[in-house]
């Protein structure tokens, strides 16, 4: 409480003089101003950046931590509702007509052992498909919770500056893909407003300071593959006696690649890996059958359907070929590929450059997934961009070889530097959320 009272005062006393909301937003005054309001938060973020570090929580068990975001956004001045699809957040400051923006962070950990060797590293444990499991915030999402109180506590020092609404949620989960989905299930776009336009951040082991964005495609479509081949059990050394489903599976995960090579368009994205296969007990044995699970990756929803399509044919085929019963095949829909506004993105870029010059630039999108697209799905125009946490001089020497390779999102040795990371989040969100305020004010 004490923390955000004092922050707010001193991002008051930073503020710039107020625009009229048509006019261009003097993003060099701008930047300045957030980045001096900043300087006298960062002890305080940096304290609630360490302490959520240190007590990481799984997807769906997030409780404490959804319980110290709220007592920052209520200190703050935000109206919280709390356990929203399970353990999600909603806030809401309202600040006069205008539109509705939101900015999410995610609140989940990863069932992981944390190996930084920092000194607020985690040694925590949860229960996790009934087993104890450490606890890692090994994908930075405690970067992005301290980075989304900061942007918080930023706009509404520059409460002069914006007409409009704030929709702060953090959602439970992301890990899991199911946390977005469990939000707008309970109601995220009925009981509370529907944003005009969202942002979101991720970290990754690039140079801090620096920004990635896309127009379009950001991240990929995530489907789960199934499939069980029969055949008909038998000795090992009578083979003609059985129809053999290890044959199967394993001509199976060889052929079903010339669907990537030959039946999708070259230069269109699409990844087909097959992670498991299980069969048989021993090596005398022809087993009765053979089971593949495996993970489907696209960008563009024509190329997923002739890559599912292919998929199944080439199984089938192979089935045939074996003489043996058709297969079951299963294909799960997982997260769609987010796609950013070219409007949302277009505005931002504008005052993001002037901020940023060099140190944005547009990337290719990422092969991962992110159940942000939910969200835009459900039909919040947004943008989703990237920032690095590591020291540049390393990332350059990991770039060029005279370095060692950095720890990216998911490894245990992931080591974000907190300040000037959560600085570019905070000046990044701060001014992405202003030009969004800024584009709708010129539209009306
Ligand atoms: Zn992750
Ligand atoms: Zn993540």
């Amino acid at each position: 409480m004490r923390f955000a009272k004092s922050l707010l005062a001193s991002v008051v006393l930073c503020s710039v003089p107020a625009w009229p909301a048509h006019a261009e937003l003097d993003v060099t005054k701008l930047k300045q101003s957030i980045e001096t309001s900043f300087e006298s938060e960062y002890p305080q973020l940096d304290a609630l950046y360490k302490d959520i570090h240190a007590h990481p929580e799984i997807g769906f068990q997030e409780e404490k931590t959804a319980a110290k975001l709220a007592a920052e956004m209520r200190a703050i001045g935000f109206e919280v509702t709390e356990k929203v699809g399970k353990t999600g957040l909603v806030a809401i400051y309202k600040n006069g007509d205008g539109p509705t923006i939101m900015v999410r962070t995610e609140l989940d950990a990863l069932p992981m052992e944390e190996k930084t060797g920092l000194p607020y590293a985690s040694h925590d444990q949860q229960i996790w498909h009934g087993r104890e499991t450490f606890v890692d915030h090994s994908c930075g999402h405690d970067i992005h919770m301290a980075s989304w109180v900061g942007t918080a506590k930023t706009l509404v020092g520059l409460k002069d500056q914006w007409h409009g609404t704030l929709m702060f949620i953090a959602q439970p989960a992301e890990e899991e893909a199911a946390g977005a989905k469990a939000m707008i299930v309970d109601g995220l776009f009925t009981r509370f407003p529907k944003p005009d336009v969202g942002f979101a951040l991720h970290d990754g082991p690039g140079a801090y300071g620096t920004i990635a964005y896309r127009v379009g495609v950001g991240s990929s479509n995530s489907d789960g593959l199934y499939i069980k081949f029969h055949g008909r059990g038998g000795h090992g050394a009578i083979p003609q006696a059985t129809i053999d489903p290890v044959m199967m599976a394993a001509r199976f995960v060889v052929d079903v690649q010339s669907v990537i090579s030959r039946e999708k368009d070259p230069t269109e994205f699409g990844v087909i890996s097959i992670g498991a296969i299980h069969s048989g007990s021993a090596g005398n044995i022809i087993p009765d059958d053979a089971t593949l699970v495996g993970t489907i990756r696209t960008f563009k929803p024509e190329v997923r359907a002739r890559m599912f399509a292919g998929i199944e044919r080439t199984a089938r085929a192979v089935a045939v070929m074996a003489g043996a019963p058709l297969p079951d095949i299963r294909i799960t829909e997982g997260t769609k590929a987010i796609v950013n506004d070219p409007i949302v993105v277009g505005a931002a870029i504008k005052v993001l450059k002037a901020a940023f010059a060099d140190k944005i630039a547009a990337t290719p999108p990422g092969t991962p997934s992110e159940d942000y697209s939910e969200f835009i799905n459900a039909g919040v125009p947004s943008m989703f961009f990237n920032i690095g946490v590591y020291d540049p001089e390393r990332v350059a020497a990991a770039r060029n070889g005279s370095g060692p390779p950095l720890p990216g999102n998911h490894s245990p040795l992931f080591a974000p530097v907190p300040k000037p990371t959560i600085q570019t989040g905070v000046t990044a969100m701060t001014l992405a959320v202003l030009s969004a305020f800024d584009e709708r004010a010129k539209g009306q």
